[in-house]
């Protein structure tokens, strides 16, 4: 935002007039070029990460293992990150140690595509020695230098490359996109947590259909759990109509209904993603079928509703697709939106029948749910009571 912005330009000039070197780098460079909202604004400077905590008294040590301190005064909070080169890289993975550089040019060389190697002086103008802005302006992703070093250094960057491309649209340039696909095989040095940050941009980019297949294209996908099956060629056509979803896990659910119902959590969802996944799985599986009833409505959530719905049409099972506004007012119509909503509790079954507590309990409330979300048995202690204590005589 605006606010970053300034906040970042006032921190450049304080370590300025500290006689320090410093600009703004990274990702906001980038989409200001573009003409996109940035959420952080990052600061490079030559700096030592304790000099900029003399500079400024109000600091967070977030990343100061790789020469990141976090300004938070003034505010919104702003990186600073120390000009650095990455050291020496084993395992195709980024290495551990870093190293400070003076030099601005050595730090931008280190970044992975020339589009993110821009800096922005205190006074606006650009230093821009790899030719970022013309990439820029001409819808090109290349990396910085030989691609196939790049690569190798950091085997993450490949899918990186393919997830500014959903961000963007942009053409991976030829060169870069040819290394990718000598090189995709090593993606599998690089840990599920970081792979997973960057499908959560794909899904969220609204271009997962341009993503799946470049990684099909390059041969990234045969070497990731599940892609290879989720993105075969008949697939694309259902990720290229997936469009911009409302939450990220949409894109997940979509993977495991492609790849055909997996074991196991090959990316580490979270439990809030997966009982997410599970819901739209079971959704889709639902209207796959046949319409939802009420009570599907009552047991799943709203968003697992419409997405299953969603994802049923795009795979060809149901006919139509299913209007959202539809499945939500079938949710609100709903008599309860849970058993506490009931107008009674187990404690009024026991003493209405007189018996003792137990498993029946739970089984009789289960049916009084029933029969009250379905419509047939209104949510009043009269209605219910008579209920329960005619069901119970005529099983006598
Ligand atoms: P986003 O808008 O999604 O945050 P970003 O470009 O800011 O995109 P970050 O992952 O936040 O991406 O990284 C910030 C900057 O650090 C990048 O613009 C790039 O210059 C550099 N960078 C990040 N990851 C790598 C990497 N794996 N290899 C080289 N440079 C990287
Ligand atoms: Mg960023």
């Amino acid at each position: 935002t605006d606010k970053h912005w300034q906040s970042a330009f006032e921190i450049v000039g304080r370590l300025r007039e500290a006689g320090h070197e410093a600009v703004i780098v990274g990702g906001a460079v980038r989409d200001r070029l573009m003409g996109l909202p940035a959420h952080d604004v990052d600061v490079a400077t030559a700096a030592l990460p304790q000099e900029v905590k003399t500079i400024f008294p109000k600091t967070a040590d977030v990343g100061i293992a790789h020469g990141t301190v976090m300004v938070l005064d003034p505010s919104p909070p702003v990186e600073v990150t120390t000009y650095r080169t990455e050291g020496i890289y084993t395992d195709h993975r980024r290495p551990d140690h870093v190293e400070y550089v003076t030099s601005l040019r050595e730090d931008l060389r280190r970044r992975d595509f020339t589009m993110n190697a821009i800096a922005i002086r205190g006074d606006g103008s650009l230093y821009d020695p790899f030719g970022g802005e013309e990439d820029i302006r001409r819808g090109i992703i290349r990396a910085v230098g030989d691609p196939d070093e790049r690569f190798g250094e950091d085997a993450l960057r490949m899918l990186r490359a393919v997830r500014f491309a959903a961000r963007t649209g942009f053409e991976i340039e030829p060169g870069t996109k040819a290394a990718i696909s000598r090189q995709a095989a090593s993606i599998h040095h690089v840990s599920v947590e970081r792979i997973k940050v960057e499908m959560d941009k794909v899904w969220a980019s609204g271009r997962a259909g341009l993503a799946a297949q470049l990684m099909a294209e390059t041969g990234l996908a045969e070497h990731l759990p599940l892609m290879e099956r989720a993105f075969s060629a008949t697939n694309l056509g259902i990720w290229q109509k997936f469009g911009k979803p409302a939450e990220t896990v949409e894109g997940w659910a979509l993977l495991y209904l492609l790849a055909g119902f997996p074991e196991g959590n090959p990316y580490k969802l979270s439990n809030a993603e997966k009982r997410s996944v599970g819901d739209i799985l079971k959704s889709c599986k639902i209207r796959s079928e046949r319409p939802y009833n009420p009570m599907d409505a009552y047991r799943l959530p709203e968003h697992a509703l419409i997405t299953g719905a969603k994802f049923a049409h795009l795979t060809g099972k149901s006919g139509d697709p299913e209007d959202p506004g539809k499945i939500r007012s079938l949710k609100n119509g709903l008599p309860i939106s849970s058993l506490r909503d009931l107008a009674i509790t187990g404690n009024d079954l026991i003493g209405w029948s007189g018996k003792k507590g137990g498993p029946w309990v739970k089984e009789w409330l289960s049916n009084i749910e029933e029969a009250v979300v379905t419509g047939h048995l209104k949510n009043t202690r009269e209605d219910i009571k008579g209920w329960f204590l005619d069901g119970i005589e005529s099983k006598r």
